[in-house]
C-alpha cells in the first residue's frame, strides 16, 4: 500500500492567497465596471534590464551553433557568474567569500526550502513571526514540528517581530540550532543594523547554531550603514548560510536565477560531536538533485554586474522605491504607523483593526488589493502589507482612492 508523508496533513492549507483571490473575484463579479488595483502581489512588474536581455539573446544564439553550443554545465554554476558574484556582491563589501563557496540555483525559494534536508530531523528551529511561509512549511513537511494549534506549530521557537522590537526579533532565551532571518524583511519591510545582526552571529557561535540569512531584498537597501550581507559581520562565515536572488533585484521572477553561499568554514556536528563542513554536504545535495541553471539565464544574470547592467538595475530599484515612498508618505499622512518602504519594496501598515476587516474595506470601498498581515503569522494580526511592485500611475491612483475612503 502506497502511503503518504503524513506531515503534509499538518500543514494548514495556506488559504491566504486563494482567500484573497476569492474575495477579489466576488467583488469583481458584483461590480464589473469598477477598477481594481493590486498592491498585494510579491511579484515584479517591470521588464528585465536591457543589459540582461541582450546577454540572454546572445547566449541563445550561441546555443544555435554546434561550435558554441553548451550541454550540461557545472551544477554549482558557471565560473563566469560565480566569480562576478564573489567579487561584486561580497569582496567589494569586505566580505571574504570565494567563487567556489557560491552555489547558483534556480531560486531562493528552492534553496531556503531545500537547505533543511542537510540537518538532523530533531534539531530545534527558530522562525520569525510574521514570516515568508517557505521556511516554516518545509520544516513541517520534514517532520520537525508537532501539529498546529491556534496558528502555531508545536516544537517551533517563534521569534516575534512586533512594534515593541521594531520588527527585528531579539535572540531567543532558549537554545536553538537553526535560525531563519530575512532582511530587508518580507513581509514587514524592516531592516537589521550591523550591531543587531552581530548579536545573532554571537548567539550562533555560542550555541553552535546556524543562521540561514535570506537577503533576497538586499538590492533595495539605500541606507549605507545597513549590512547587505551577513558576512559583513565578523565571524559570520563560520555560522551562516546566505541566500540571494536575482528575482527582486533584476526582475528575474519568471527567468529564474539565484544563489546560496555556503562558506567552507561553516560547520555542523554529528551526534558524536565531530565537525562536518556544510559546504561538502550541500555540494553533495546540489550535485545529486540539481542539474544547473540554463546557460542563457546565467549569462543574463552575469549582465547584472556589467556597467550598463548596474545602472539599469539601480533605476529599476529606484522605480519601485519611488512607489514605496509615495505609499508610505500617503499612509502616514492619513495617520497610520508604517515600517518598510524606505529600504524595501514592502510597507507594513498598522491598520488599527483586524487585518481581514481592513482588507475588505480597502477592496470594497477603494478597489485596492493589499495582503492581510495575519496571513504571515499571528503577530501579523492588525497589519496589512502593501507592495510597491506596480506602475507608478497605478500607485498614485490607488492612493487617491484610499485617501477618499479614509481621509
Ligand atoms: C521573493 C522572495 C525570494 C525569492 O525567491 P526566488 O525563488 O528566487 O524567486 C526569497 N525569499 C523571500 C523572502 C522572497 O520574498
Amino acid at each position: 500500500m502506497i502511503r503518504i508523508n503524513e506531515n503534509y496533513l499538518k500543514l494548514q492549507a495556506s488559504y491566504l492567497f486563494s482567500d484573497i483571490a476569492k474575495r477579489v473575484k466576488a467583488f469583481q463579479d458584483a461590480h464589473p465596471d469598477k477598477e481594481i488595483i493590486r498592491l498585494g502581489i510579491g511579484d515584479v512588474t517591470q521588464a528585465l534590464p536591457k543589459a540582461c536581455t541582450d546577454a540572454f539573446h546572445a547566449a541563445v544564439d550561441e546555443m544555435a551553433q554546434d561550435s558554441t553550443f553548451r550541454g550540461y554545465g557545472p551544477e554549482q554554476g558557471y565560473a563566469f557568474l560565480r566569480e562576478k558574484i564573489a567579487n561584486e556582491d561580497f569582496q567589494a563589501r569586505g566580505a571574504d567569500i570565494l567563487p567556489d563557496e557560491i552555489f547558483v540555483s534556480d531560486g531562493a525559494k528552492c534553496d531556503t526550502g531545500n537547505i533543511q534536508e542537510i540537518f538532523a530531523g530533531d534539531i530545534k528551529i527558530a522562525i520569525p513571526d510574521p514570516v515568508y511561509p517557505v521556511y516554516l512549511d518545509t520544516n513541517v513537511m520534514a517532520g520537525r514540528t508537532g501539529t498546529s494549534k491556534d496558528g502555531r506549530f508545536e516544537g517551533i521557537t517563534y521569534l516575534d517581530s512586533t512594534k515593541a522590537n521594531n520588527f527585528v526579533p531579539d535572540v531567543p532565551k532558549e537554545k536553538v540550532d537553526l535560525i531563519y532571518l530575512c532582511f530587508p524583511n518580507n513581509p514587514t519591510g524592516s531592516t537589521i543594523t550591523k550591531s543587531q545582526l552581530k548579536k545573532w552571529v554571537e548567539y550562533a557561535r555560542e550555541n553552535k547554531a546556524l543562521i540561514l540569512y535570506d537577503a533576497a531584498y538586499e538590492a533595495f537597501i539605500q541606507d549605507s550603514a545597513l549590512p547587505h550581507s551577513i558576512y559583513e559581520i565578523e565571524g559570520a562565515k563560520d555560522v551562516a548560510i546566505e541566500s540571494r536572488s536575482f528575482s527582486k533585484t533584476a526582475g528575474f521572477t519568471g527567468t529564474r536565477c539565484a544563489y546560496t553561499v555556503v562558506p567552507k568554514t561553516c560547520m555542523a556536528y554529528d551526534k558524536s560531536g565531530n565537525t562536518h563542513a556544510l559546504h561538502s554536504l550541500w555540494n553533495r545535495r546540489h550535485t545529486t538533485k540539481f542539474n544547473g541553471v540554463s546557460y542563457p539565464v546565467q549569462r543574463a544574470a552575469e549582465a547584472v554586474y556589467s556597467s550598463q547592467g548596474k545602472v539599469q538595475v539601480k533605476s529599476l530599484i529606484s522605480y519601485y522605491l519611488k512607489n514605496a515612498g509615495l505609499i508610505r508618505k500617503e499612509l502616514m499622512a492619513l495617520g497610520f504607523d508604517c515600517v518598510g518602504g524606505d529600504n524595501s519594496p514592502y510597507i507594513w501598515v498598522d491598520c488599527k483593526m483586524d487585518s481581514w476587516k481592513f482588507f475588505d474595506l480597502m477592496l470594497d470601498e477603494a478597489g485596492v488589493v493589499c495582503t492581510p498581515g495575519v496571513g504571515f503569522g499571528r503577530c501579523g494580526q492588525g497589519f496589512i502589507r502593501i507592495s510597491a511592485f506596480n506602475n507608478y500611475s497605478n500607485v498614485e491612483k490607488a492612493m487617491t482612492k484610499i485617501r477618499k475612503v479614509i481621509g
